[in-house]
């Protein structure tokens, strides 16, 4: 009599593998989807805090190229507020998505920047 041989995994051994990842994941994904700090002390962000982030780059991108549409190189008749230059932008637009504070502007330099801890360079 021939024994049987069985060629690929059983169904016990799928599910074994499949708890284990699932494990795995509970332990990770956690972590990884909050953001915090590595063990090195570097500050992680999490994917949604990354997203925020990018958001509130495209947000001053739109004022920076708001501001440049509507000054040009007219010298003199410079905009004094954030107002004057963004009445077509939404309100949620003027502030950042993080941390939910009103972008700063220069009217001497020009110059629109967010005010949240890690968004200087945006
Ligand atoms: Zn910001």
């Amino acid at each position: 009599m021939r024994a049987k041989q069985s060629r690929g995994f059983s169904l016990i051994e799928i599910l074994v593998v499949i708890v284990v990842i699932g494990v795995l994941a509970a332990f990770v994904l956690p972590g990884y989807l909050k953001g915090g700090k590595t063990p090195g002390g570097k500050q992680v962000e999490s994917p949604i805090q990354r997203g925020h982030s990018v958001e509130c780059m495209n947000n001053l991108n739109q004022i920076r190229q708001a501001y440049q549409i509507t000054t040009g190189a007219d010298e003199e008749n410079r905009p004094q507020t954030l107002d004057e230059f963004t009445s077509s932008i939404p309100t949620s637009m003027k502030r950042c998505p993080v941390g939910g504070q009103p972008y700063q502007f220069d009217p001497a330099t020009g110059r629109v920047a967010c005010v949240q801890p890690g968004h200087q360079r945006h």
